[in-house]
């Protein structure tokens, strides 16, 4: 491959290349540092320079209150399925969750483990092809707190609103909508994310939550597990993800660059109409999805008849056009295109011509 693809991966994903582009011309001598950002001490001037204007950079785009801690952590959105109900859940306060696909799935695997639950609401009788609808009734005003994940990366299915949990905290996994657009961070208790998706390079978590939440948990946890260690040390209790952190802020440069969160948002409601409407127009491809509950992020489409042989085809195709990863999750089959912040207008029209082509020659 002399040039580079348009990558449609799920995670890790693309990256804008003016960001690594920018990290390649730093990438041996920071900003006159003499050496990389990967060499370097987490708790030198240089680094905490970074350190801190990510975060500044971040709570000025997304709009994070001042109550609300920004913590930079490591063990994946997975960890976070068990540090929440360790760090959130109070005695007899079962946790409400709203099952909408795999992820949540994981979650509620990881909740069997150290907190009651409820699930409140659950799009599994649907094969997970709708949000289910959520009105406030569904909810305890009792419980610990509510959690559900804005969008579901592995079906294609995303949150057009949040739900009313009252006083209870919401909690949102948003590792693959995080940025994607503007949001209201004081709807929510807590925002979590792997960075892998729309933020930077695997191995870096972002956490999110107001703080007096992080009060509730005892002191027996472990230190790494307890929110509270990682905001009273500025996410610096052990190595961060030093690099990752600094490709975040790079990549946080760029959405100011695209015009923050509504340059953004605007640019995504774009592509993802560019293929939802290719989709829509041919008899010859369609999307599982319900109308109204379609991921932005993630776009699932089967080629007619669910032929999985002809799906095999065009990932296969597509490859060798410089359109990759095009192959949908092992769980839910069929194709899926992954159009993250990163994705490129460009990447999307071509795969719309690949589509448009492919196609041509496979209808009968
Ligand atoms: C990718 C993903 C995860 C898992 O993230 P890790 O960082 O690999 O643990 C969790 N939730 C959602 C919604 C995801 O898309």
């Amino acid at each position: 491959m002399s040039q580079r693809i348009f990558n449609f991966a799920a995670g890790p994903a693309t990256l804008p290349l003016s960001v690594l582009e920018k990290a390649q011309s730093e990438l041996l001598n920071y900003q006159d540092s003499g050496m990389s950002v990967m060499e370097m001490s987490h708790r030198s001037k240089v680094f905490e320079g970074i350190l801190n204007r990510t975060e500044a950079d971040l709570r000025r785009i997304m709009g994070i209150p001042e109550n609300y801690a920004v913590l930079f952590l490591q063990g994946g959105a997975s960890l976070q399925f068990s540090m929440l109900p360790m760090n959130l859940y109070l005695k007899d306060k079962p946790v409400d969750v709203i099952h909408t696909g795999v992820w949540t799935a994981k979650a509620i695997e990881e909740l069997q483990k150290v907190a009651p639950y409820t699930i409140v609401a659950s799009g599994e009788a649907e094969g997970f092809r709708a949000i289910p609808k959520l009105t406030p009734d569904l909810f305890n005003p009792n419980a610990s707190y509510v959690h559900m994940a804005s969008n579901n990366t592995i079906y294609g299915t995303q949150s057009t609103q949040f739900p009313d949990t009252g006083a209870v905290p919401l909690v949102c996994d948003m590792s693959s909508d995080i940025l994607s657009r503007r949001v209201d961070v004081e709807k929510f208790g807590v925002i979590f994310a792997g960075a892998q998706k729309n933020l930077g390079p695997s191995g870096l978590t972002l956490v999110i939550i107001r703080k007096d939440l992080a009060e509730r948990a005892s002191a027996d946890l472990p230190a790494m597990l307890n929110y509270r260690t990682h905001i009273k040390n500025i996410s610096l209790y052990n190595t961060p993800p030093t690099f990752g952190i600094y490709i975040m802020g790079l990549v946080l440069q760029w959405i100011d660059e695209q015009g923050g969160l509504a340059g953004i948002e605007a640019r995504n409601e774009e592509k993802a109409a560019l293929l939802y409407q290719a989709i829509e127009e041919s008899p010859f491809y369609h999307c599982p999805n319900a109308i109204g509950h379609r991921s932005k992020m993630n776009v699932v489409f089967r080629v007619h008849g669910n032929q999985e042989d002809l799906e095999a085809q065009f990932v296969k195709e597509a490859t060798q056009r410089g359109l990759n990863e095009l192959k949908g999750h092992r769980s839910a089959g069929g194709l899926r295109a992954s159009l993250y912040n990163a994705q490129s207008i460009e990447g999307v029209k071509a795969l719309v011509e690949f589509m448009k082509d492919f196609e041509k020659r496979n209808r009968v």
